[in-house]
């Protein structure tokens, strides 16, 4: 297919070409770096890891078959690699406790259209699936194209996956969610032949960190989702970590008082029953029974309270910053990240968690990883509660997958 005589090409059948020559490999990795992001010869050959001449081949050649479209700079590296005449659209989609967040976006744009909805995994594998299903398409119609031009869906969920056989290794919360099956299979009616990569959804969030906030260019990078429940994902030269059965970066359940309440995991004094966000919640209501009536709904109100001139919730969210920096501190002696970022609903307080959380990781941690002139330090998240769709999206558009 060439666009000389006004064709234009399609991202499935770019993507699934059956060779397996290095050549046709590399072609399409090239081409997978750029649709996830415009960038430079210099920025794809860094995240490729293929050399710079290899990559200049490929760019020549797609640039002629006006696959790619190159402008801007100063000289052939400085100049911008985007995608030209390609139909393709890519999904990326965060379920949590009870939000459904979808991200679409077509390859030949930097412009991504999302979806958030009040319901996920407590009410049901089914019920989601089916209003997930039907926003992606809903979404895809908003890009202008159908669903036939989909190219990926990257599938983050509040479970565990063993990278091996992806599948759920296990269910990283409350055990009366239903989530049954392979998760591979189960948009398989609704998208078939389209590929479905599932993964923890706090790893998706890290890679989108990584790859569009601010972990762009750092080597270790932690990512710390806080809300109902807390998590994390970690990623290190751009791999994900997930360890043997999938239950890297826990950060949840790390013990912090032996002998403190128990946890929905079955352990006592987890970090999370310190500071998930129902916790959180529930400690306001109890300093206020009997004496406010209109008490915080959610952890969203609670911040927005602690924000204004709440005392009560501006204490809780600084004492629950206090356990997370203490929490980090641990993980940092272990895994000495360069940078730590903060989302979900407690990433939204800003200064209110990220100062104290700073302070406290620093004098609990080793002291090298501030006496240094690149320090280990604590952001607040840069892409907000897209982290994950948009890191879904990401990978799932970096995966190699090809048709058996
Ligand atoms: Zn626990």
């Amino acid at each position: 297919m060439t666009t000389q005589d006004g064709k234009v090409h399609d991202a499935r059948e770019l993507l699934s070409t059956r060779s397996d020559s290095i050549r046709a490999a590399n072609k399409r990795k090239v081409l997978r770096a750029v649709m996830i992001q415009p960038s430079t010869q210099v920025q794809i050959a860094k995240r490729t890891h293929l050399s710079q001449g290899t990559v200049s081949g490929v760019v020549q050649e797609l640039e002629a078959e006006r696959v790619f479209r190159v402008d801007g700079g100063d000289g052939e590296r400085g100049k911008r690699v985007s995608i030209g005449s390609v139909r393709g659209v890519a999904a990326g989609v965060e379920v949590g406790h009870d939000r459904l967040t979808v991200a679409v976006r077509r390859v030949d744009s930097e412009d991504t259209l999302h979806r958030v909805v009040n319901f996920g995994v407590t009410q049901g594998l089914d019920t989601w699936r089916r209003e997930c299903a039907q926003m992606i398409k809903d979404l895809v119609a908003d890009t202008g194209l159908g669903t036939e031009h989909l190219v990926s869906i990257g599938l983050g969920i509040p479970a565990a996956i063993d990278p091996r056989s992806g599948e759920i290794s296990q269910v990283a919360a409350s055990l009366d969610w239903d989530l049954q099956g392979s998760p591979p299979r189960w948009f398989a009616r609704d998208f078939p032949n389209v590929p479905v990569i599932p993964d923890n959804e706090c790893n998706f969030a890290a890679y989108g960190e990584h790859v569009y906030g601010h972990g762009r260019d750092r080597e270790t990078l932690l990512f710390v989702k806080s809300s109902a429940g807390i998590g994390a994902g970690f990623l290190i030269g751009g791999n994900i970590i997930r360890g043997r059965h999938g239950l890297a970066g826990e950060i949840g359940h790390l013990t912090m008082d032996p002998r403190g309440d128990f946890c929905r995991c079955g352990s006592r004094g987890c970090l999370e029953t310190l500071v998930g966000g129902t916790r959180l919640v529930e400690q306001v209501r109890r300093a206020y029974a009997g004496y406010h009536r209109d008490l915080p709904s959610s952890l969203e109100n609670l911040i927005e309270r602690a924000k204004g001139n709440d005392n009560v919730c501006r204490n809780v969210v600084r004492v629950a910053a206090d356990n997370i920096g203490l929490a980090l501190a641990r993980v940092s002696n272990i895994i000495n990240p360069d940078l730590i970022v903060i989302g979900g609903e407690l990433g939204r307080a800003g200064d209110l968690v990220i100062g104290p959380a700073s302070e406290t990781l620093r004098r609990n941690a080793l002291e090298g990883m501030f006496a240094h002139s690149e320090p280990t330090e604590i952001k607040q998240s840069d892409l907000g509660m897209l982290a994950g769709p948009r890191g879904a999206l990401a990978f799932a558009l970096n995966v190699d997958h090809q048709p058996s």
